[in-house]
């Protein structure tokens, strides 16, 4: 219902009520009879639904009319069956062709008498007799239950339609009788005909299915809930049964004309899954020969034409998800570093590569990944790989991206996967392509910048041979450059030493900023965000380097913390003692605004390489 207070509406609600209007008017098809209850069913009853795999729903029309859930029933118990026994048991009980007979054929298989799918009856029953429980009783509390997950609420039998079914099914259960001939059904066919009965009467709404059809859609998660329906695994099993065998004896024209698994039920509903997209629902009672919905039939046509949702007709090819690459000599981390490590990185930086990834990887968007890595092998020390921005990987590209790394690090190149840790599930099956010891090194970092730190750090190690790189006279600080040695002394004599314990606040945010630290020993981070939650390393500084000189200069309170990594060691200068030099030492004073000066304009250049490295990222 639109909101008068509210002049727009969603295309997408436009579109949905679009079709409503377009086949409100259609009363072709007759409302299913052979059960009578069903014969009782307002035929002019008409919902569609939309549900987002966010768990957003699109409601027109009678979408909250509860009817029978009948055949859409099918796929379902198929899923619980599969969660009870896997594939290979299943498949000794009911096979997975489309029959292109009636519904209610008894299309079994000439030697074994097995079903040949699910969603005809014959299926359906041996599906329903492999439930695991205690008895008839649990068996239905169990498909119950499963299908309130599904739904996101719980459901319940309309006795008087199970009743109906159950005085005028005998053809169904001759069904059962002939399963339980060729052992198909082990026991008793009753009460598994009895239990198929009951899970058809179940009651649901067009929004229900809808809803259960985005679970499906989201790998067997339910949007709303994040309640599991089905193991995910069996989520492919399920939909293929409904893309080849889920609308009757039309399902080749269906997938043909329309392209999405769906299943149908004579209660006059219709359920589609747009695998990763959405599920849609829709409901109206009357029938075409073939036992499916006419209006529903016709508005999953107009959507799919509309919305281009055929399966066989992607959206775009898979793009490669390499979003930028590049190595440490054209961007280097947000270190600080001294001008004669600097300039070791711009020399010999290419020899950490970087590679950004982003979007959905699987093996078509990853192999292009693979291949440019290959592409510069030559020299290479450092891999980086970075995930920041990937939504999901599946087990296909985790193969080929672990496979690579591995024979990387065999050649002992130092491979590093940063940007992980939001991942989650997806990460985690890439992390287990590794052994314990391995993923712990190869997921160490958290961040990019943490990573491309840590490699800069061990090729200046190397370069260096610098075991524990600390300041042993003061003409090596980056603001004493172009001292003369008397001068040195002055400055010298200015500065106090001070110990940072690993971990202690050098300053902090907003405080007063009366002193310039100069890095003698160790790391510091600098850090924004006044609330730990918000808080982010936005730079760091090492040995040689000034912490602190945007305040010193201008006065302003701190910008950032400023936390010791290390045990850091620092020559601290006042600022009251610098104010002082301005009478009595004017060149040195000169000499070292110059080189503050100077500082900062590195830390804005190297801010500017961030943002051009940025700015000429693809996609
Ligand atoms: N309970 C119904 C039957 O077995 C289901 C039929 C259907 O929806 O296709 O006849």
């Amino acid at each position: 219902m639109a909101d008068p207070l509210q002049p727009y509406n969603s295309p997408v609600h436009r579109v949905l009520q679009g079709l409503f209007d377009r086949h409100r008017e259609c009363r072709d098809g007759n409302v299913a009879t052979y059960i009578p209850e069903l014969a009782k069913v307002d035929p002019e009853k008409f919902g569609i639904c939309v549900a987002t795999t966010d768990g957003y729903v699109y409601e027109v029309g009678d979408t909250r009319h509860p009817f029978t859930i009948q055949s859409i029933s099918k796929p379902f118990v198929y899923g619980l069956a599969l969660d009870d026994h896997g594939p290979e048991t299943m498949a000794r009980k009911v096979g997975v062709e489309p029959s292109g007979d009636a519904f209610n054929a008894i299309s079994l298989g000439e030697e074994d008498g097995r079903p040949v799918n699910p969603m005809i009856n014959a299926g359906a029953i041996a599906t329903t007799g492999q439930i695991k429980s205690a008895d008839a009783a649990a068996r239905i509390a169990k498909i119950l239950e499963t299908f309130g997950l599904y739904a996101g609420r719980p459901l319940d039998i309309d006795m008087a339609v199970y009743e109906s079914e159950t005085r005028t099914g005998h053809r169904n259960r001759a069904i059962g009788h002939l399963l339980r001939n060729y052992d198909v059904l082990t026991d008793d066919p009753t009460p598994a005909v009895d239990v198929y009965f009951r899970q058809c009467s179940i009651l649901v709404d067009c929004r229900d299915l809808a809803v259960m059809a985005a679970t499906l859609a989201n790998q067997g998660v339910n949007p709303a809930t994040q309640q599991r329906a089905i193991r995910p695994e069996h989520v492919e099993s399920v939909l293929s049964v409904m893309a080849s065998c889920g609308m009757y004896d039309s399902s080749g024209g269906w997938i043909y004309e329309v392209g999405m698994p769906a299943k149908s039920g004579v209660g006059g509903g219709v359920l589609a899954v747009l695998p990763g997209q959405f599920g849609i629902g829709v409901f109206s009672p009357r029938l075409d020969t073939k036992g499916n919905s006419v209006r529903a039939i016709r508005v999953c046509a107009d959507l799919s034409r509309a919305w281009q949702l055929h399966q066989f007709n992607p959206p775009y090819s898979a793009h490669s998800s390499l979003r930028h690459a590049y190595t440490a000599a054209e961007k280097h981390s947000t270190r600080s570093r001294r001008q004669q490590e600097v300039d070791c990185l711009w020399d010999q930086g290419r020899t950490i590569r970087v590679v950004e990834v982003q979007g959905a990887l699987s093996l078509a968007t990853t192999e292009p990944i693979v291949r440019e890595i290959l592409k510069g092998l030559a020299g290479l020390r450092s891999l980086i790989i970075d995930f920041r921005h990937v939504m999901g990987l599946n087990a296909a590209a985790a193969a080929i991206l672990a496979d690579l790394a591995g024979q990387l690090r065999e050649n002992a190149v130092c491979v590093l996967f940063t940007g992980a840790a939001q991942l989650s599930e997806a990460a985690r099956a890439l992390v287990h392509r590794f052994g314990d010891a391995a993923a712990a090194e190869v997921f160490r970092f958290p961040s990019l910048d943490a990573g491309l730190e840590a490699c800069e750090d061990a090729l200046l190690r190397d370069v260096f041979a610098e075991t524990e790189p600390r300041i042993r006279d003061v003409g090596e600080y980056e603001i004493a450059a172009g001292m003369a040695a008397e001068e040195r002394a002055v400055f010298e004599s200015l500065l106090t030493t001070r110990h940072f314990v690993r971990g202690e606040y050098i300053v902090r945010q907003g405080d007063e900023a009366h002193s310039l630290f100069l890095i003698a020993k160790g790391v510091v981070g600098v850090w924004t965000g006044l609330l730990v939650e918000d808080a982010r390393r936005v730079a760091s500084c090492s040995v040689g380097m000034m912490a602190g000189g945007m305040a010193f200069i201008d006065g302003q309170p701190r910008a950032a913390t400023l936390l010791a990594e290390d045990d850091v060691e620092c020559a601290v200068l006042e600022r009251s003692d610098f104010d002082l030099l301005q009478q009595s030492h004017p060149a040195i004073y000169a000499r070292i605004l110059r080189n503050i000066a100077a500082s900062l304009a590195a830390k804005l250049r190297l801010a500017d390489m961030h943002l051009e490295v940025l700015s000429c990222r693809r996609g």
